[in-house]
């Protein structure tokens, strides 16, 4: 990810640039650089768009995927009372529960997508593994998800007619992988760095672990960055950091996954076999050996490298049509 760093230095540049700020603060890499479309997704054409697009995932996936469509295991619009978000939650003897507030936009699309991922893991490790097995570890459980909303956003974007359209997914996938792939790295780092501290005997004041934390924002932001103080406290506001080595996790599964959409749509031999004997899996070997059913070997850099690679040639096709 050190090495990958010049691409997120060049995204905040662009960022700078498109917003026409003198100074670029971290709450602005909050403020959206693309409009969001005001087309509305209605969940009956959410869906059918999304059978169509994970289509490439072969009848067992699509039969079972149209099933959980089908008998009403998902509760979609908001209810008064109902808790935000959105969940997959299953149990070894009963099929998954979807908890939805879908609200017709493109993003709520992609959490269906995402979801079911969820579901379908779920749906295939309960029918293959016995009860002992029957469940995944973090470590995985991102990677079936967040593929088919790799494989969504090829899809649509290879069908994209018009600049917004594309400019609007090559966004989405910007966005994640900055917010889920180099951030969850940093905070990665973080944990790691105050860890070590920790081990050497060096005192966890306020001060020392917030100079640790506003020296890797920058590291990771770039010379464009102006870090204000408040920022520098951020690091005691993340959830996370209180369940010790939590966030990589999100970082390895997002490359991971990656990985898998991108040779399923490149229609590499061989990639949707290893995606489905993964789902089937469940926790019957280590988490590592479960990827490696899935075709992507997390013990070398590959994953990561391709996910970057990805990354570079969004932001390039970005700055291009930004350009225009
Ligand atoms: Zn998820």
């Amino acid at each position: 990810m050190n090495n990958a760093l010049p691409l997120m230095h060049r995204y905040v540049a662009l960022r700078k640039k498109v917003l026409k700020l003198k100074e670029l603060h971290p709450y602005d890499l909050y403020v959206p650089i693309v409009a969001e479309s005001s087309k509305k997704v209605p969940y009956d054409d959410g869906v059918k768009t999304i059978l169509t697009a994970l289509n490439v995932l072969g009848d067992d996936y699509i039969t079972a995927m149209s099933n959980g469509f089908n008998s009403r295991w998902i509760d979609v619009y908001e209810t008064k009372g109902k808790r935000s978000g959105a969940y997959c939650s299953g149990t070894y003897t009963c099929h998954p529960y979807l908890l939805l507030n879908y609200a017709n936009t493109s993003h709520d699309r992609s959490t269906v997508a995402h979801e079911m991922g969820h579901a379908m893991h779920t749906w295939f490790t309960t029918h293959n593994q016995p009860i002992i097995y029957g469940d995944y570890s973090l470590f995985c459980a991102e990677v079936a998800s967040t593929a088919n909303e790799v494989i969504l956003n090829g899809y649509l974007f290879d069908r994209a007619t018009t600049k917004q359209e594309k400019l609007e997914l090559i966004n989405e996938l910007l966005e994640n992988i900055r917010t889920t792939v180099f951030r969850q790295t940093l905070f990665a780092e973080f944990e790691r760095d105050i860890h070590q501290m920790a081990e050497e005997g060096k005192p966890l004041t306020p001060d020392a672990m917030q100079k640790v934390y506003h020296d890797l924002v920058q590291k990771y932001y770039g010379p464009d960055l102006v870090i204000d103080s408040e920022t520098d406290s951020e690091c005691f506001r993340i959830p996370h950091f209180y369940r010790n080595f939590y966030v990589y996790k999100y970082a390895t599964s997002y490359a991971a996954a990656t990985d898998i959409g991108r040779r399923i749509i490149a229609k590499q031999p061989g990639a949707v076999d290893g995606l489905m004997k993964f789902l089937k899996s469940g926790s019957s070997v280590y988490p590592i050996d479960c990827l490696k059913l899935a075709g992507v070997d997390m013990t070398t850099p590959a994953p990561v490298e391709s996910c970057m690679k990805l990354f570079g040639e969004k932001l390039t096709e970005m700055e291009k049509l930004m350009a225009e």
